[in-house]
């Protein structure tokens, strides 16, 4: 579809409307990475399927040469975004790979994973996003498995007035994602806007979404309302999203999907629906056979 049959769509469609600024909370994880968890527990009911959203970003080696040493996960998608910096990756069935800037990882963990992820630099910017998708109740013990997406690989468009997107997942402007998932159906976009630039994305009405600004000020909605770099809009409803610049240019990821509507109980890295399973998943973790069939995708 072309932009400009979009923008004819979007005629008499309503955008949807911030509803909430959150501004997260300034956390660390691992063995000490300084982060602002963006998308905290609390929200993970009102943003369903999301579980969770870090965003770093530091030039401080103190701030991030820790990494996050081997841990688990089960119950759902880990998709880590960089925009600066290299951040290795190893699991505990001999994988690694490199994470470079403008690349994605997209790890299914399934019904469990080992993994490290590691800063392979001593100096200089690391910048970028970690996203917790959640898995439906049926796929949480599928196998784990995983995608390095090179920065080439991301699929890239840009409009007439200079927007620039990346579409991690879903579709956007009739370009086909680095990811498409099942059920959770999620969009994820990197959107560039120089200033006084508009873009439009349709949504469907069902799916829950959000922006986080991390350049400039995006202004949203039809109404404009400012968000500025650092903070997350909860999106209303909506037959899609308006995003614009106005003085200053601005770039923002919106992220949105279709909530699963299940129960929901994490304990830290295992995001399962009942707290029977959780205990196993701790069980099976320490028992030590946790995370040894992990699929590469190419
Ligand atoms: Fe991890």
């Amino acid at each position: 579809m072309t932009a400009t049959v979009e923008m004819e769509q979007r005629a008499n469609a309503p955008a949807r409307e911030v509803e909430r600024v959150v501004a997260g909370i300034a956390t660390s994880d691992g063995a000490g990475v300084k982060l602002t968890r963006v998308l905290t527990q609390d929200l993970q009911r009102r943003l369903d399927p999301f579980l969770m959203l870090d965003a770093f970003r530091s030039d401080d080696p103190d701030d991030y040469i820790a990494g996050f040493p081997d841990h688990p996960h089960r119950g759902f998608e880990t998709v880590t975004y960089m925009l600066a910096g290299r951040m290795r990756h190893r699991d505990s069935a001999g994988h690694q790979g490199l994470l470079t800037a403008g690349g994605v990882q997209w790890m299914v963990a399934g019904r469990g994973i080992v993994h490290s992820e590691m800063p392979e630099q001593e100096r200089g910017l690391m910048e970028g996003f970690q996203l917790w998708l959640n898995l439906p109740a049926r796929d949480k013990m599928a196998p784990a498995s995983y995608r390095d997406i090179t920065p080439a690989a991301v699929p890239a468009y840009s409009l007439p007035d200079g927007v620039a997107v990346k579409v991690i997942a879903g579709e956007s402007h009739g370009v086909r994602g680095a990811a498409t998932r099942p059920v959770t159906e999620p969009t994820y976009l990197d959107i560039d806007l120089p200033a006084g630039a508009t873009f439009w994305q349709p949504l469907p009405e069902a799916h829950n979404a959000f922006v986080y600004a991390f350049r400039g000020e995006a202004l949203v909605g039809d109404s404009g309302t400012p968000l500025p770099a650092g903070r997350m809009a909860i999106l209303g409803g909506g037959a899609g999203v308006r995003l614009s610049a106005g003085g200053v240019p601005a770039r923002a990821i919106l992220v949105a999907g279709k909530p699963l509507r299940e129960p929901i109980v994490q304990h830290g890295p295992f995001v399962m629906n009942t707290v029977q399973e959780i205990r196993q998943a701790i069980v099976d973790y320490q028992s030590g056979a946790f995370g040894l069939e992990v699929r590469q995708d190419a």
